[in-house]
């Protein structure tokens, strides 16, 4: 039996993407929100993430698949994914509704929790390829998962060349946009860790960190800032952890860049207190929240 989409009740609009759009809903028998990702007809995108998902069914700080609804012609990409409803939105939409750059310590909790996802995904040989503030989704409690696979990508040897032009470029690593540049100097996995060092320093700032504030992000300006430009860092008044933090994930050669195991034992998320740090999270989660009634 499999499930169809008039199992859920639509309550919302969660979200707007590049494939569709994502309702919260309710599924009718169990009155359990959740959130359903509706995707445009016959979008490749829809089954590489659901098989994804169900891949990584077990790991931590990733978003849990509920049930995958096929479309009604046989053999096309599923109409839908049901997914476990992250009631604190994206971190881009919590920076938005904050109105205002983030401290320290959330943003640690953060980074900590968006390694343990990637660590696990790696294992498995998953690289996400889109990793940004609006795929990492967040819970009341200040939990961070990750969201978003369809430029998700399972690499079947390890050093399979994944250097395509999928996901957002804006947060794409050199090595992704020029790979002949960079050749011999490739690792899949490193891309990951340069898209979450750009998400990490956009939400100390406030804004996305390559650009100039309120320039179009256009192909040839980003090809630019990322390409030729000295990575960005933060700004003198951050904490030295911050800075070194930000500074290996923003290696400009992949080769050089921590990798996630480094970076899980780096001062900056080892060193201080996991549970404050989640606990500073969710106070922004239900302040965002209180200015939004
Ligand atoms: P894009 O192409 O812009 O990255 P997309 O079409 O692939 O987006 P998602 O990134 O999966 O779609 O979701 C779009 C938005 O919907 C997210 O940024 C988030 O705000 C919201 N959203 C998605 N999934 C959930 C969820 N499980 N719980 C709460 N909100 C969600
Ligand atoms: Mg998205």
């Amino acid at each position: 039996s499999d499930a169809r989409l008039s199992d859920y009740e639509k309550i919302s609009v969660l979200g707007h993407g590049n494939g569709g759009t994502v309702y919260k809903v309710r599924h009718r028998r169990s009155a359990q929100p959740l959130a359903l990702k509706l995707f445009a007809a016959g979008d490749p995108s829809a089954a590489r993430e659901a098989e994804i998902l169900k891949l990584a069914a077990d790991a931590p700080h990733v978003v849990r698949l509920h049930a995958v609804i096929p479309s009604a012609s046989a053999g096309e990409a599923p109409a839908a994914l049901a997914l476990e409803l992250m009631p604190g939105g994206s971190l881009a939409g919590l920076l938005r509704r904050l109105g205002r750059p983030m401290a320290e310590r959330p943003i640690a909790a953060v980074a900590r929790q968006a390694l343990l996802g990637l660590a696990a995904l790696h294992a498995l040989r998953v690289v996400h390829r889109d990793l940004k503030p609006s795929n990492l989704l967040v819970g009341a409690g200040g939990e961070v998962k990750i969201a978003d696979f369809g430029a998700g990508k399972v690499l079947r040897r390890r050093l399979d060349p994944c250097a395509s032009y999928v996901g957002t470029a804006a947060y794409m690593s050199p090595e992704r946009f020029d790979p002949e540049a960079y050749s011999g100097d490739y690792d899949p996995y490193a891309a990951d860790v340069w898209s979450l060092g750009v998400a990490i320093l956009e939400l100390y700032l406030g804004h996305f960190p390559l650009l100039p504030e309120g320039q179009r992000p256009d192909w040839a300006a980003l090809m630019c800032a990322i390409c030729f430009g000295e990575a960005p860092e933060p700004p003198a008044a951050a904490s030295e952890e911050f800075r070194d933090f930000v500074a290996r994930c923003l290696e400009k050669k992949a080769g050089q860049r921590a990798s996630v195991a480094e970076l899980l034992e780096h001062p900056f998320v080892a060193g201080r207190d996991a549970a404050g740090a989640q606990q500073a999270l969710a106070a922004l989660v239900a302040e965002a929240e209180q200015g939004d009634l």
